[in-house]
C-alpha cells in the first residue's frame, strides 16, 4: 500500500493526507501547518495536530481567527512603562493611587503580572523588554535606558527596585543599572531571598515574590 493511503482522519500526524514527500496534498493545509510550526514550542507534529483540530469542524477556528484579529488591533504597549495594554498610557501609569516615586524595573511585560496578582506593590513599573547579553549581541544601546533615565526625572523617582531574573543576563543587567545610577539621589534595591537561582520571575509564586520584595536589599553603586 503506497504511503499516504494508510491511516485515517483521526491520525494526529495526517498520514492519510500526505504526499510521498511527507507534505500534505493540500497546499492550504501545508501552509497552515508551517505558520503554526514557527510558534514557540511547536514542532511539526504538534502543529499538524492543531491544524487538523482547527479544520475538524465547529466554530473554534473562526473564533480563534477573530480573537487574533481583535488582539492585533487592540493590544499595544504603554509608551511610558512598556506594559501590554489597550490604553496608552496604561492604567498603572495614570493611576492616582499608585506611587510614582517607586519604580520597579522588570525585563518583560509578563513580569508585571505576578506583582499585580499578589497586589502588595503600589508603585509603577518600567519594562526593559530584554536583558543585556553581550554573548548574544544584546548591548546597552539595544535597551531603553534613555527612556528609563527620563522616567526617573519626570516621576521624581525615590526608589528603583530591580526585579530581574537571577540568570547571568539578569545579573549583567542589574550590574549595568547599578553603574548607570551611580551618584543619583535615589535608593536602589533589588529583590532579596526566595527567587530561585536561575529562576524566571514570571513563574515565581506570589508568597515568594512578596517575601523577596519585603526583604529587598540596598545595592551599592560603583
Ligand atoms: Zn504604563
Amino acid at each position: 500500500m503506497p504511503r499516504g493511503t494508510t491511516g485515517g482522519a483521526s491520525g494526529t500526524t495526517g498520514g492519510a493526507y500526505t504526499t510521498a514527500g511527507g507534505e500534505f496534498q493540500s497546499p492550504a493545509l501545508e501552509q497552515l501547518v508551517r505558520h503554526l510550526q514557527v510558534l514557540p514550542g511547536l514542532g511539526r507534529k504538534s502543529a499538524t495536530r492543531i491544524a487538523l483540530h482547527l479544520l475538524a469542524g465547529g466554530d473554534h477556528a473562526a473564533r480563534l481567527t477573530a480573537a487574533i484579529d481583535n488582539a492585533l488591533r487592540q493590544v499595544t504597549r504603554c509608551r511610558r512603562c512598556g506594559a501590554i495594554t489597550e490604553a496608552d498610557p496604561c492604567a498603572i501609569c495614570t493611576s492616582e493611587t499608585r506611587d510614582p516615586g517607586l519604580l520597579c524595573v522588570v525585563a518583560s511585560p509578563v513580569d508585571i503580572l505576578p506583582f499585580e496578582k499578589a497586589g502588595f506593590y503600589r508603585g509603577r513599573y518600567f519594562v526593559l523588554g530584554r536583558l543585556l547579553s553581550p554573548l548574544d549581541g544584546v548591548r546597552a544601546e539595544d535597551l531603553p535606558f534613555d527612556r528609563f533615565l527620563e522616567r526617573l526625572d519626570t516621576d521624581q523617582v525615590r526608589e528603583v527596585i530591580l526585579a530581574l531574573d537571577t540568570s547571568v543576563e539578569g545579573e549583567t543587567t542589574a550590574l549595568y543599572l547599578q553603574r548607570l545610577l551611580a551618584g543619583r539621589e535615589l535608593c536602589l534595591t533589588r529583590l532579596a531571598t526566595g527567587i530561585p537561582v536561575g529562576g524566571a520571575l514570571a513563574y515565581t509564586d506570589e508568597a515568594t515574590l512578596q517575601r523577596a520584595f519585603l526583604h529587598r536589599q540596598g545595592v551599592d553603586r560603583a
